[in-house]
């Protein structure tokens, strides 16, 4: 290769993660076992992204939705994202774990934020651990409370909110969850998607809010850096395949890091949309409640054809 063009490849590769703190994602996930109670499992996996970035696994045997939770760390104070699907300490020691990962400040524990990136029960389920400790702060999961607390104003817009020389900025994405935000750290360039964008299965609750909030997030991320893409979950193995619904076996884990090409892909997969199912190579687009209800009429027309069915066969022997 020419020199001035490996040179100008160079300069563009540092340019896109301009500015941002490196980490790393070599880390291999618990992947549960088949059968938990032959197989223990330690309940949390904690994995240092970089010295004030943490990014946390609830075992797939502690509860199958294997909750990722992210801990960032400024200079005043801290924030974390998502309490994972249990409550009980003894079953799931998170507050424990995360205030041990608190460095000090002035000869005391640093201030924690505890936010979530949607309201969904196993995102929150861990919130009653942090309620009544000193110097922690839980923002309630409904629109209002986090629109206040991240100064988001029109609703759905962009907020944020400051560590100390760590700015998290914030956008309401909508569409999975009415609360739904995604989560920029300048410090890291990484994009934090809770259910809006994992390796496995986004639920649509209502696709025309989805659908805009995929365009807001592309919009405000824009030329800002992104290093990683990390979701709430994993629910698909390396090869693509999906999961079965509530599995705490995840033999060969996909990796959790999605990328900006795949969060740009999001509007042309819905385009693809029809309402039920639509697949892209490292995600799929599916709306449970639909799904089921196409499901129960079918299954209802079957057995009303079957009756008829039956009714004309008896008739038939009467004569
Ligand atoms: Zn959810
Ligand atoms: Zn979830």
């Amino acid at each position: 290769m020419n020199k001035t063009i490996a040179l100008m490849l160079a300069l563009l590769a540092t340019q896109a993660s301009a500015g941002t703190v490196p980490g790393s994602l070599d880390v291999q996930w618990n992947e549960g076992a088949t059968d938990c109670t032959a197989t223990p499992q330690p309940p949390l996996q904690v994995h240092a992204y970089e010295p004030q970035t943490f990014v946390l696994r609830q075992n797939p045997c502690a509860s199958f939705e294997a909750n990722f939770l992210y801990l960032l760390i400024g200079s005043e104070r801290a924030l974390l994202i998502d309490t994972g699907a249990l409550a009980d300490p003894a079953q799931m020691p998170l507050a424990e774990t995360v205030l041990g990962l608190l460095p000090e400040r002035a000869g005391a524990r640093m201030p924690l934020v505890v936010a979530h990136s949607h309201g969904h029960q196993d995102h929150r389920a861990g919130d009653p651990q942090f309620a009544s400790l000193p110097s922690v702060e839980v923002v309630a999961t409904d629109p209002a409370s986090v629109q206040a607390f991240f100064g988001i104003d029109p609703w759905p817009g962009t907020g944020s909110v400051d560590l100390g020389d760590r700015m998290v900025r914030v956008v309401a994405a909508p569409g999975h969850h009415p609360a739904q935000v995604v989560f920029h750290d300048d410090r890291t360039g990484l994009v934090l998607t809770g259910d809006f964008l994992l390796p496995g299965r986004l639920l649509v609750d209502d696709a025309v809010a989805y659908r805009a909030s995929a365009q807001r997030v592309i919009d405000f991320l824009g030329a800002r850096p992104v290093t990683h893409v990390l979701g709430g979950h994993i629910e698909m193995d390396a090869a693509g395949g999906l999961y079965g619904y509530g599995s705490r076996h995840h033999p060969g884990e996909r990796r959790l890091e999605l990328t900006k090409a795949d969060l740009l892909a999001l509007p042309a997969v819905f385009a693809e949309f029809n309402g039920f199912y639509s697949r892209h190579a490292n995600f799929a687009i599916t709306n449970p409640i639909r799904n089921l209800t196409a499901m129960a009429i079918a299954a209802l027309a079957v057995l009303a054809l079957a009756i008829w069915g039956l009714v004309r066969f008896l008739r038939r022997r009467r004569k």
